[in-house]
């Protein structure tokens, strides 16, 4: 085992962080000056800098990092997980610059994995380019959808179209009217087996029937530098049966597919906003005089500053353990892990932005630090892609068979030299 990472993403990293150091933490006052003069809020990536960005991305070959094969950069989990984390140093601009940003990638991975020829030339294709942008639209606001097998949305075959009624909320992006397409799940068979009631379906922004109705909130902030986060509606909503993605059934499978990888780039980009608030606390707490001397001379701040680094680099060997794993076993393999980094990264990172809050006092909560913001967008990973709680129960119950499918049902403490009773031993 060896911790170095390998030459090819050693040059990734060299070229990524001299682009941030030299272009887009320069850029981050900019951004957000252009945005807010605006005429459509929600339309965040027609700001001029983030097309300058993008040019400058593409021109050192820091484009479309994240996507594996040929259509992408073709680097593995492990090459790019190193690269989100530093794109997380700068989560409004960095990701959209490099064409990196959830849900898009999420949604290319889709296409690329699943799609006919037809759909990857006309969405797969415009998102790669950074032309267009999409959303995925699962969770609605009338069921659990912790649980995907609830979702309820209709999706019925008429002839060569199928016709989607429902609705959807928390849908990321769905705001920016250059999100063209959306990817949605619904309920083709609400007879089959559980896991094969739902379908994916591509729907075109601009199909009849389709109400983008208003912007979710995260705490008082409307993202909508990222695209928002939309409520739909769908009312007799007509596409071509073209339009499903993989077969009648699929839409779970898919679901589980696309988390993956997105779990790893979630994870990496919030170690990266970690970081940042390291940083910040150190340079917060040395310049800071409370009391007669620096904060940074404060034993409880010393130990918040020490208690961060622990924990970050804890969370980032079993993110890149998990990285490792999706490459050497397959997503399948690597499922434990991918549960163990969405439940950890979260609550590690909202432990260190709470820290960093802190030692800011009252201006930590304030526009003029980007800390109280990163704060809500770590809080809401603990909902997206799945609750904390789901990912636990899940995590449980694998570790529990796999004791069980060991034959290994000693009490805890009971002495292992000791050959199993029969009756543990044949437990299934
Ligand atoms: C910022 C943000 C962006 C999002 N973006 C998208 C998007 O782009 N597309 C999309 O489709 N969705 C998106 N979501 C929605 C997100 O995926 C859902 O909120 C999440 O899956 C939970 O579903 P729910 O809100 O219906 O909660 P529910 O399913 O109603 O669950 C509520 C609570 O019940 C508890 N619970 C549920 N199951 C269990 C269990 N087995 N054991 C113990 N407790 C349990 C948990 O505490 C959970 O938080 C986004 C959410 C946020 C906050």
């Amino acid at each position: 085992m060896h911790f170095a990472f390998d030459p090819r993403t050693e040059l990734l990293r060299e070229n990524l962080l001299d682009l941030m150091w030299s272009h887009i933490h320069p850029a981050e006052p900019v951004f957000a000056q252009q945005l807010g003069a605006l005429d459509d809020r929600w339309a965040w990536d027609s700001v001029p800098v983030l097309g300058e960005l993008r040019a400058e991305s593409r021109r050192r070959g820091l484009w479309n990092l994240f996507l594996p094969g040929e259509e992408g950069a073709g680097l593995t989990n492990l090459q790019y997980a190193p690269l989100a984390e530093i794109t997380g140093r700068s989560p409004e601009l960095a990701p959209a610059a490099l064409n990196c940003a959830a849900p898009d990638t999420g949604n290319m991975e889709v296409l690329s994995m699943f799609g006919t020829e037809a759909q990857r030339k006309e969405w797969l294709e415009p998102l790669l380019a950074g032309e267009i942008r999409s959303a995925f639209a699962m969770t609605e606001p009338d069921v659990a959808s912790s649980d995907a097998t609830n979702i309820a949305t209709s999706i019925v075959r008429d002839g060569d179209e199928y016709v989607i009624n429902g609705r959807k909320w928390w849908i990321t992006g769905a705001m920016n009217p250059n999100a063209q397409v959306f990817i949605v799940m619904g309920r083709t068979d609400p007879e089959a087996d559980r896991h094969r009631r739902q379908s994916m379906i591509l729907v075109p922004r601009d199909t009849p029937g389709l109400e983008i109705r208003r912007a979710m909130e995260v705490f008082g902030y409307d993202d909508h530098d990222h695209g928002g986060h939309a409520e739909l509606v769908f009312d007799d909503v007509r596409v071509p049966a073209a339009n499903l993605i993989g077969r009648e059934g699929d839409g779970f499978a898919i679901a589980q597919a696309r988390l993956g990888p997105g779990r790893v780039h979630h994870c990496m980009r919030a170690i990266g906003v970690a970081e940042r608030a390291i940083e910040m606390m150190c340079a917060r707490a040395e310049q800071r005089v409370a009391f007669g001397r620096p904060l940074a001379r404060q034993g409880v701040i010393r130990d918040w500053i020490a208690e961060s680094r622990v924990r970050i680099e804890q969370l980032r060997l079993l993110v890149l353990k998990t990285a490792w794993l999706m490459d050497t076993v397959g997503n399948k393999g690597a499922h434990a892990e991918i549960q163990a980094i969405k439940i950890a990264t979260p609550r590690t990172v909202q432990w260190i932005l709470d820290k960093a809050i802190q030692i800011h006092g009252a201006g930590g909560l304030s526009q003029d630090f980007p800390l109280a913001r990163a704060y809500a967008g770590i809080r809401s990973l603990r909902f997206a892609d799945g609750p904390d709680e789901v990912h636990k129960n899940a995590l449980a119950r694998a570790e529990l068979s796999r004791r069980a499918a060991a034959g290994d049902c000693r009490p805890a403490g009971a002495d292992p030299s000791q050959p199993l009773p029969t009756t543990a031993r044949s437990h299934p």
